[in-house]
């Protein structure tokens, strides 16, 4: 396999469990393959085939050429690996975790949460505001909860995911 597939392989796997990872591996020793072909290779369902196809589609890992099988009347998808550089798919993907996370920053600054012993529940300020502090699930006391420790958990992760988009930048 060469440096290429690998990498498509590894993210393949990492993102969507190990039935993609053999599918691209699959893809990869293959040129072109239907979804019908690959069930039979992999001995799996052929919906289950499917579904993964759309997944690994939607990550852009894979593409297709759709023919249309003139006797059945219906249409032929030939599935092979994408012709994307995997650095690059691999980048999107860190840079939409990058921005989740900062959107989750953001939140937890802007937000006060309180907790019930109770029930568990959690809420926003604006969520108890009417309730004179006790839970509007079961009446329970709550209490303020300090978010310090989470959003420092999740300033550490944003600059060591800034850090490997950096690099990887670099390296391309
Ligand atoms: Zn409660």
């Amino acid at each position: 396999m060469s440096g290429r597939h690998h990498i498509l392989v590894t993210l393949a796997k990492k993102i969507h469990g190990d039935l993609a990872g053999w599918i691209v591996e699959e893809l990869a020793s293959s040129i072109e393959a239907t979804d019908e072909q690959l069930a039979q290779k992999l001995g799996v369902d052929v919906n289950v085939i499917r579904r993964m196809l759309n997944e690994l589609y939607e990550s852009r890992l894979v593409m297709y050429r759709r023919v249309r099988d003139v006797e059945q009347g219906w249409y032929l998808y030939y599935w092979r690996l994408t012709d994307d550089d995997p650095i690059r798919i691999l980048k999107e993907r860190l840079r939409k975790t990058l921005s989740i996370l900062e959107r989750r920053l953001t939140h937890e600054d802007n937000s006060n949460f309180f907790i019930c012993p109770r029930c568990g529940g959690k809420f926003t300020f604006e969520e108890i505001a009417d309730y004179m502090f006790h839970c509007p699930r079961c009446d329970g006391i709550l209490e303020a909860v300090d978010n310090t420790k989470a959003k420092e958990k999740l300033r550490v992760m944003i600059e060591e995911l800034k850090n490997i988009i950096m690099g990887l930048d670099k390296s391309s």
